[in-house]
């Protein structure tokens, strides 16, 4: 599965937390991420990491492209709920995205684990399927 990786900063502790315990299942999957985040969850836990432009400059539009051409099955992004984000309407754009082709998107810690912990158990084999089709053939 591809999956893709953001924290915003105050989250960024709490992702690598979370990939440092799920690394197991993690390593297992091609990995992307936006800057900053990918960076640091390569550097502190030595997971492959696919590094795309910080969000703030363009890298959460990249993973938003990766999803419109059916390239990504799974979005984790700890959001920080308490924070204004320059870059908000981008945010917006990717969990918008995220919806219009029904990727499963956790925007929590307690939400990424259960979608980690689902993938591992094979709840999500079916994806591998459809991986590359048009939208069209997708079962929603
Ligand atoms: P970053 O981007 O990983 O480059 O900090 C995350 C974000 O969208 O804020």
């Amino acid at each position: 599965m591809k999956i893709a990786l953001i924290a915003h900063d105050k989250k960024k502790d709490d992702i690598i937390k979370l990939a440092t315990a799920y690394k197991t299942i993690l390593e297992k999957h091609e990995l992307f991420a936006t800057g900053t985040t990918g960076k640091r969850i390569a550097d502190e836990t030595g997971l492959n990491v696919h590094c795309f432009k910080s969000g703030p400059l363009g890298g959460d539009q990249q993973i938003g492209a990766y999803i419109s051409d059916n390239k990504m099955d799974l979005v984790l992004f700890i959001r920080d709920p308490l924070t204004a984000q320059a870059h908000e309407p981008d945010i917006s754009a990717l969990l918008r995205l995220s919806d219009v082709y029904e990727i499963p998107l956790a925007t929590n810690v307690g939400t990424a684990e259960v979608l980690l912990r689902g993938l591992d158990a094979g709840f999500y084999e079916w994806r591998d399927f459809y991986r590359g089709k048009d939208r069209e053939e997708l079962p929603f």
